[in-house]
């Protein structure tokens, strides 16, 4: 338990904080906490406890002493107090906080303790949901718990290796020290248990064992979703200038523990705006398989709630999973659109403008594992903010294929489909795919291998290709002012292009 807490905890109860709400799962971590505070307050103070499914239990040993509802223990305890210093401890309480009477009466129960002088009850509330009435916004103050650092775990692997008597080597107590990063106390030994329980010893192979158990905190969490790919950067054509900067970070990724220790800062992440259907998704895709770590995609919508910082508990939730998921990449996918209307006023983006600074800060912050891959097409709705510098590592920007990316783009989609022949001539097909997207040319062969088959033919040829050609549209006929407004952000912000410029 760190003391950091503790003293935390310890200045807020003494500087007479009303309501103090620990938004944490794992109660038994929070009963040493608050044990440890209550007791550094002072000696003689006792604490009563409600649980919301037994009524007033005995907080030392849990046996239910009194059943009893909230609302009419919240009635006795505002009108008769006590007389003697209390904390009272409310847990799992979060779903009655919508009813106004318990608000009430917990507003009731803090005025009083702060400005009757022989009235005495603090309240502690702990429930991993976090629900803030509006009214009592002014009174509660949030305690988060955050996951253990470094050190910390390090000597919670060591505590578990003394306990059962293990050999377990540094080289995996480093490595596991850096794959625990994000989790929660309860959940490292959890899977120290596990791997235990599975082998009768903790060794490298338990490192595919940790990932799982990551990946089911995701699931659980309902916020996140991990993406499942078999893209790599083989399916990208061109686009070179990003890949080459992706693979030097993905150096970092594969040694990242050696990286770390020689002093190098650890990636934070890329924005990559530009043109519809050329690349973007994929290349947020390839960059996990080519770094070796989960993809797991953030959905801003996903965490919109109806309570009052119930999106910002979520997006906070959010985030820490992705730390706990870790090293991971976070895709955040058209991030115009998660954070529409920022900038624009209004009353109703309140939320969305919250949710923004929250991601922002966290970024600008981070120094965990998670790589950020922002996706976006329309950068003139963006908040500037978003794009400065300290934020992501780089901003590229991905624009239409020139005509040697067009040839590769129709190669790599033709060998995929497993029709590539010697009798195809690509250089034909440059002129004619002038202004087509990725997406563009994959329909190209798409459509032609479709009509190779029904017409049944083996193989396709050139004139084949060319022939859906003529009668495909384009992204840059069908979406000319949208290509438009595009191209002329490339030309005004001045972005690393994706692509080194065309040789022919
Ligand atoms: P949007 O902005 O509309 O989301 P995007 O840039 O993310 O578009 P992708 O989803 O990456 O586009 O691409 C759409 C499809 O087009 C992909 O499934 C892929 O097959 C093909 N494609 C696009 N660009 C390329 C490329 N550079 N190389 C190979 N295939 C590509």
């Amino acid at each position: 338990m760190s003391n950091i807490l503790i003293d935390k905890i310890v200045s807020y109860l003494e500087a007479l904080y009303p309501i103090i709400y620990i938004n944490y799962f794992d109660f038994n971590l929070a009963d040493k906490l608050i044990s440890n505070a209550i007791t550094a307050v002072s000696q003689k103070s006792k604490i009563v406890e409600y649980n919301n499914a037994y009524g007033i239990i005995d907080f030392d040993t849990k046996n239910p002493i009194f059943e009893c509802d909230l609302l009419n223990f919240l009635k006795i305890t505002s009108d008769y107090g006590y007389e003697q210093e209390i904390f009272l401890i409310l847990k799992d309480i979060h779903a009655q906080l919508n009813d106004p009477e318990i608000i009430s009466l917990l507003k009731r129960i803090s005025e009083t303790n702060l400005y009757q002088k022989d009235y005495y009850c603090s309240i502690i509330i702990v429930s991993d949901i976090l629900v803030i009435p509006h009214e009592l916004e002014n009174y509660i103050t949030i305690f988060e718990i955050p996951s253990p650092d470094d050190q910390q775990i390090i000597y919670l692997i060591n505590n578990f290796k003394q306990e059962l008597n293990l050999e377990i080597s540094d080289d995996v107590i480093s490595d596991f020290s850096l794959l625990f990063k994000g989790l929660h106390e309860f959940h490292i030994r959890q899977i120290l248990n596990l791997a235990y329980q599975d082998g009768g010893m903790i060794n490298k192979e338990d490192k595919d064992l940790i990932l799982k158990e990551k990946e089911q905190f995701i699931k659980k969490s309902g916020l996140l979703e991990i993406v499942n790919t078999t893209n790599n950067i083989k399916n990208i054509g061109g686009l070179e200038n990003l890949i080459s900067w992706l693979k030097q970070k993905g150096k970092i990724f594969s040694s990242l523990d050696k990286a770390l220790k020689f002093g190098v800062d650890t990636p934070k992440g890329i924005m990559i705006i530009g043109m519809p259907g050329c690349g973007k998704s994929l290349t947020a895709k390839a960059t996990a398989s080519l770094f070796e770590i989960p993809l797991i995609r953030l959905d801003v919508g996903r965490l919109l709630g109806k309570y009052v910082g119930e999106s910002e508990g979520n997006m906070q939730r959010a985030l820490s999973i992705s730390q706990a998921i870790s090293p991971c990449v976070l895709w955040v996918d058209e991030i115009e659109k998660a954070f529409a209307g920022v900038g624009q006023g209004g009353s109703g983006h309140e939320v969305t403008i919250r949710l923004f600074g929250q991601f922002l800060t966290w970024m600008q912050e981070k120094s965990n594992t998670v790589f950020v891959v922002g996706t976006a097409n329309d950068i003139t709705s963006i908040p500037p903010e978003f794009l400065r510098k300290g934020r992501f590592d780089e901003i590229f920007f991905v624009d239409l294929p020139n005509e040697e990316e067009r040839l590769k783009i129709l190669e790599i989609h033709i060998k995929k489909r497993n029709k590539w022949n010697r009798g195809i001539d690509l250089i034909q097909l440059i002129k004619p795919t002038e202004g087509f997207n990725g997406a563009d040319l994959e329909a190209v062969v798409k459509d032609t291998v479709e009509t190779a088959f029904i017409n049944g033919f083996n193989s396709i040829t050139t004139t084949n290709l060319l022939d859906i050609i003529k009668i495909t549209k384009s992204i840059s006929s069908t979406l000319k002012s949208k290509i438009d407004n595009i191209s002329n952000v490339k030309n005004n912000f001045g972005f690393k292009l994706a692509s080194f410029p065309s040789q022919k």
